[in-house]
């Protein structure tokens, strides 16, 4: 799997799947959230209710699937990161599903290319150093023969910054 990184807004990102930092009620909030909801328009709320009105909301670390509304992508995979509460093990283990969760949904839909945001840095807190070191590891180990290259987009200078020590990009 090819990784590249990307600054900037995710919602602009044309690949097969992008991926936001949802929250456990799929009904929108803040941060990227809000963004992709603003951007997409209301296909992607309704998919969302109806999700949730069929399994109830969705749990930290577990993913589920709609279509990307007016977004240049095919689809979105909302997953719920951890908020961070200082157990390092527990939330690191979490932020792990997050990413393996998303990948195999987009596996599982015959995706090529996905775009991660930094999941739980905002609003959530997760310590951003940490959190890319988690996001970077899992993408690298998930074997798959189907998706062909992940994108990391990073939004504010800080994740930038380590995402580019991380994956030793000059
Ligand atoms: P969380 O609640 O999981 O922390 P946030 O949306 O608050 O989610 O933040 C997650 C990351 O998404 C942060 O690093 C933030 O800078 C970034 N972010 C915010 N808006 C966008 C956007 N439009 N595109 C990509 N990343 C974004």
């Amino acid at each position: 799997m090819k990784i590249e990184l990307i600054k900037g807004d995710i919602t602009k990102i044309q690949a097969d799947a992008i991926v936001n930092a949802a929250n456990s009620s799929l009904l929108g909030g803040g941060g990227v959230d809000g963004a992709i909801h603003r951007a997409g328009g209301k296909q992607i709320l309704d998919e969302c209710i109806e999700i949730r009105n069929r399994q109830g909301k969705c749990k930290t670390g577990e993913a589920v699937v709609t279509t990307a509304g007016n977004l240049p992508a095919k689809y979105v995979i909302h997953t719920v990161g951890p908020v961070w509460n200082g157990d390092e093990e527990k939330c690191s283990d979490l932020l792990v599903n997050c990413y393996q969760n998303s990948l195999k949904i987009a596996e599982s839909l015959n995706v090529k290319t996905i775009a991660f945001p930094n999941i739980s840095t905002g609003i959530y807190r997760f310590p951003k150093e940490l959190a890319g070191k988690i996001a970077i590891d899992e993408v690298r180990n998930f074997k798959s023969e189907v998706i062909e290259k992940v994108i990391f987009v990073c939004f504010d200078d800080e994740n930038e910054e380590i995402y580019k020590k991380l994956l030793e990009i000059h």
